[in-house]
């Protein structure tokens, strides 16, 4: 059976060319790139150039890139260092009640550790409120972390007001941007972002492979002792081949960016109005404007979403209940909770995230096949 996959938010296929330009790296070049000889060299090399590339898919100097294990611990790395540098200074964080757990379980770890965490809410479409942001900000915040955008509903926040708010009180503004990088333009110098996460398998590059870029002169504590690696900031021989191949990917992202998003942006807009027109009970999760270019999630009133997607999963269709992250556990969705829906709506949801390598006809074919089940689950 032809498989269709339209759960890019979940992970993407490594594209051929990021694929190719890895493999030397895991054959012939496996040299140390901390060793000294040219075999060494010829790693460090390439670590360096795929730094490069990923600085330029965001804007910002190759020395500000820190390269990590995956997006989690990009998060982890800069919430906790930054909580830990500035614990002198004050111990409140800011962030939404919508984030990843990547950061949403990071905060509550902190708080644990005797840090207060605020949780702002958001509106229907998801987007934080900017004036409530502001009456939180206390005299002891050291950190403001809100993601750029939303995994299951795609929400883009308003990051430049943000970090403008974060600059006037002199407070680090971090923003997860696992979902975003890739699929919208990102310039932090512009935007006024202090730190980012993205991840390799998020942007059709290797899963296991994670950057966070820290804007120079922050400070942070570092969190994995061992060897020199990454400006002594995470220890541990490199991912040379996982680091090439997010290098490759984000230079790809960045030269196929407009396209990109005209691409997933048309199939997913034909894909909504396909919805309205021929399922009833279909609610829009999220709003229209400022949302992922790719990213669809609808609820089907009296249908079960995990039903749902174990029937189109029989028809070869890859799609998404709730988050990844969150599927297995039977609680609702916090970010479908968070903009107001009613447990029963919440898990009655399917998100569907269009990639490179969807066409229309897989659309038609989706649409054809939710028709179908949700009638026959609705019996
Ligand atoms: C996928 C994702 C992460 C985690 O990235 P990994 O590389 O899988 O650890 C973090 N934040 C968001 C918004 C994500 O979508």
């Amino acid at each position: 059976m032809k498989i269709r996959y339209f759960d890019n938010s979940a992970t993407t296929r490594v594209k051929e060319e990021v694929l190719q330009e890895m493999l030397p790296y895991f054959s012939e070049k496996y040299g140390n790139p901390s060793s000294l000889y040219s075999m060494g060299r010829i790693s460090k090399k390439a670590i360096e150039e795929a730094r490069k590339k990923v600085a330029g898919l965001i804007n910002c100097n190759p020395n500000e890139i820190y390269f990590t294990g995956c997006g989690s611990e990009s998060d982890n790395t800069i919430i906790k260092g930054i909580a830990y540098s500035r614990r002198k200074k004050g111990k409140h964080i800011i962030t939404s009640k919508i984030e990843h757990p990547a950061v949403l379980h990071t905060c509550q770890y902190l708080e644990k550790e005797g840090f207060d965490v605020t949780y702002l809410k958001v509106n229907k479409e998801g987007i934080i409120d900017l004036e409530e942001l502001r009456t939180a900000i206390r005299n002891d915040t050291i950190l403001i972390s809100i993601m750029f955008a939303n995994n299951e509903i795609g929400s883009i926040q308003p990051i430049e007001m943000i970090s403008k708010i974060a600059k006037m009180y002199n407070i680090v503004f971090h923003t997860d941007s696992v979902q975003a990088c890739g699929n919208i333009p990102i310039d932090v110098k512009k935007m006024g972002i202090d730190s980012l996460s993205l991840s390799g398998h998020k942007l059709y590059g290797p899963k296991g492979i994670g950057a966070l870029y820290v804007r120079n002169g922050i400070e942070f504590e570092k969190f994995m002792e061992g060897g020199h690696q990454e400006k002594n900031k995470r220890a541990g021989t490199e991912n040379v081949a996982g680091i090439v191949g997010l290098g490759k990917a984000s230079e790809l992202a960045k030269i196929h960016l407009k396209e990109h998003i005209q691409h997933v942006k048309e199939l997913r807009d034909y894909f909504i109005k396909q919805v309205e027109e021929k399922i009833e009970g279909a609610v829009l999760n999220g709003g229209i404007q400022n949302r992922l270019p790719g990213n669809a999630n609808f609820s089907f009133k009296n249908v079960d979403g995990e039903a749902l997607l174990l029937n189109l999963d029989a028809k070869g269709i890859c799609a998404s209940a709730g988050s990844a992250c969150t599927s297995g556990s039977s609680a609702p969705s916090h970010v479908l909770t968070a903009i107001g829906l009613e447990d029963d709506l919440a898990r009655s949801s399917l998100r569907v995230s269009f990639g490179e390598d969807n066409t229309k006809e897989d659309v038609d074919y989706l649409v054809e096949s939710l028709c179908e089940m949700i009638e026959k689950l609705r019996k």
